[in-house]
């Protein structure tokens, strides 16, 4: 029996995992071009994963989003301004619906292909 006024240090079964933030940074790194990438799991669609418990695992946008002081609405989407699902710089995700993140898809297709066919024409 423990003294009432000393409780040893004991192993607990789940752990404390350290503070969330230093856990995310660490998986990150930083680009020339300002882009966060993920370094960790990444779901199919390449959007980092990243766990806030053991078992509770959410988006690392959309956490890293939540950084600047603002959760995300869970019915809104993290969408990107630089395209690029892994990267997790909070300044470049912006919570839009889904319909956002379609005409962005969209628009950026049609960004891509008129790209494509000028480089042939230069080409
Ligand atoms: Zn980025």
């Amino acid at each position: 029996m423990a003294h009432p006024y000393f409780t040893p240090r004991r192993k607990k079964a789940t752990k404390p995992r350290r503070d969330p933030f230093a856990r995310f940074i660490e998986k990150v790194v930083i680009q020339d071009n300002g882009c966060w990438i993920w370094q960790a799991t990444k779901d199919t669609a390449g959007y980092g994963r990243f766990f806030l418990e053991s078992t509770r695992a959410t988006l690392a946008h959309r956490y890293s989003y939540g950084l600047r002081g603002v959760p995300m609405d869970d019915d809104m989407l993290g969408c990107h301004t630089c395209d690029t699902p892994s990267c997790v710089n909070p300044f470049h995700v912006y919570p839009g619906t889904h319909q956002d993140n379609a005409d962005d898809r969209e628009r950026r297709g049609r960004g891509r292909g008129a790209q494509k066919k000028l480089r042939m024409m230069v080409a």
